[in-house]
């Protein structure tokens, strides 16, 4: 296994990495980071939690350190969510510690006094901004940004930008830089889009593929099979029983999320509620307060469940069966991250077990049942596939029995 030490870093950036308690670089690290010091177009597979965004940051600032200063941007950043861009700006500040390399966070929702900020930052050359797709588009429809020797290009969450409908801003961002550069996509899964894309705007890239769509090692799997009519009173109990200092817990909607985050308080629990109501202000708010230990609780929709790095989550509970096989692997990765170890419990009703029998075979195993607890009625039985249906008409009796009706064609 090659250390950090094989990988060809620069001095300042090797000082980050002590000063962060990295000790050995992760696979993803291991594979991306000699391919971008190489000034290889990349399409990388690879979930977060597995190191992907230092996997970038650190060969690119490496990189930046060793060339000469031209003045323009150096590195653009694209990422799908406000969250996700502050995120990797905060490692950014961290492995840029010892190094002379600028960088901003560029992403809507806050005050037009940062706007401007984000406007000089372009015209006089930050060597890294880290954006979101809309926000960047409605600086470059103007022309103050310094982009002629624009080096590098990464998207991030490749995958996660398409599905919210980004793919026009990024081409149309992608447009206005210059053809010459080297580009990285990092993607969790990698459907045709996603490859129709990567082949519009790479050149002849290196692919890497480290994701397969497993829950990071370490996390401790677990469904309960109930009734919707249960959940409330099972999520109390849980988190009632279990003292412990991070617990995350994801619902699909917002309506589920506020009337979940009411019960937990009724409760005498001390949760907080994070959705697309709340401000961006108050959003951050709620995230450092659960970063920093402060509220222990924190009933997320899924919003925050890519890419956002909250360290150490105990527990995760999913209070829905999310929608998509992915985005389990994808909440239940904010435990277990790098290498500590965490747990995730998923609740299930009647509708949700087919969605659940998808999950386990995305993720190639079967998660275990967990009888309910002491003073519950049990749940329904635990069908994830819905009985076959015999070929041929259905209700069709045979002899003498009515074929039902189809339409000529
Ligand atoms: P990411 O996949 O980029 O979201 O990173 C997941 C977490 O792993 C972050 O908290 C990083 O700080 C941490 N991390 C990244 N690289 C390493 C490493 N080589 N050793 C230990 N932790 C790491």
């Amino acid at each position: 296994m090659a250390t950090f030490y094989d990988l060809d870093l620069d001095d300042g950036v090797m000082d980050a990495i002590s000063m962060m308690g990295y000790e050995e670089p992760t696979p993803v690290q291991e594979a991306v980071i000699p391919l971008i010091l190489d000034n290889h177009d990349l399409i990388a597979c690879a979930q977060t939690g597995t190191g992907k965004t230092a996997a970038f940051l650190l060969p690119l600032i490496s990189k930046i350190m060793n060339t000469d200063d031209t003045g323009d941007v150096n590195t653009i950043i694209i990422s799908p969510t406000r969250e996700l861009a502050q995120q990797i700006d905060q490692q950014m500040q961290g492995f840029a510690y010892f190094a002379n390399v600028s960088s901003i966070a560029i992403y809507g929702g806050n005050a037009g006094s940062d706007y401007d900020q984000e406007k000089k930052a372009l015209s006089k050359g930050a060597d890294i901004i880290i954006a979101t797709p809309g926000r960047l588009k409605s600086h470059l429809v103007h022309s103050y940004a310094r982009l002629e020797n624009l080096q590098h290009l990464v998207l991030d969450e490749a995958d996660r930008m398409l599905d919210m409908g980004f793919i026009d801003d990024i081409k149309q961002i992608i447009s206005k830089l210059p053809k010459t550069r080297q580009t990285m996509l990092f993607s969790a899964t990698m459907p045709n889009d996603i490859r129709k894309l990567a082949h519009e705007i790479l050149n002849n890239p290196q692919e890497i593929n480290l994701a397969m769509s497993k829950p990071a090692e370490g996390v401790l799997q677990a469904a309960y099979v109930l009734h919707e009519t249960q959940k409330l009173e099972l999520v109390v109990k849980l988190v009632k029983d279990k003292d412990l200092p991070r617990i995350l817990v994801f619902a699909s909607t917002k309506v589920d999320v506020k009337s979940l985050h009411r019960e937990l308080r009724k409760a005498g629990l001390d949760a907080n509620a994070i959705h697309s109501d709340l401000s961006q202000p108050e959003r951050e708010d709620v995230l450092n307060k659960f970063k920093a230990g402060l509220v222990p609780i924190l009933v997320a929709t899924d919003v925050v469940s890519r890419g956002i790095d909250v360290q150490n989550i105990d527990l995760v509970i999913n209070y829905n069966v999310p929608g998509d096989a992915e985005d389990y692997v994808h909440r239940i990765g904010r435990t277990a991250r790098a290498k500590s170890s965490g747990v995730a419990i998923t609740l299930v009703n009647k509708e949700d077990m087919g969605r659940m029998g998808k999950i386990e075979k995305l993720i190639e195993s079967t998660v275990y049942k967990c009888p309910m607890p002491e003073g519950f009625e049990p749940g329904p039985e635990y069908r994830p596939h819905p009985p076959q249906r015999k070929s041929g008409y259905r209700n069709y009796k045979g002899k003498g029995g009515k074929k039902p009706y189809r339409p000529k064609r």
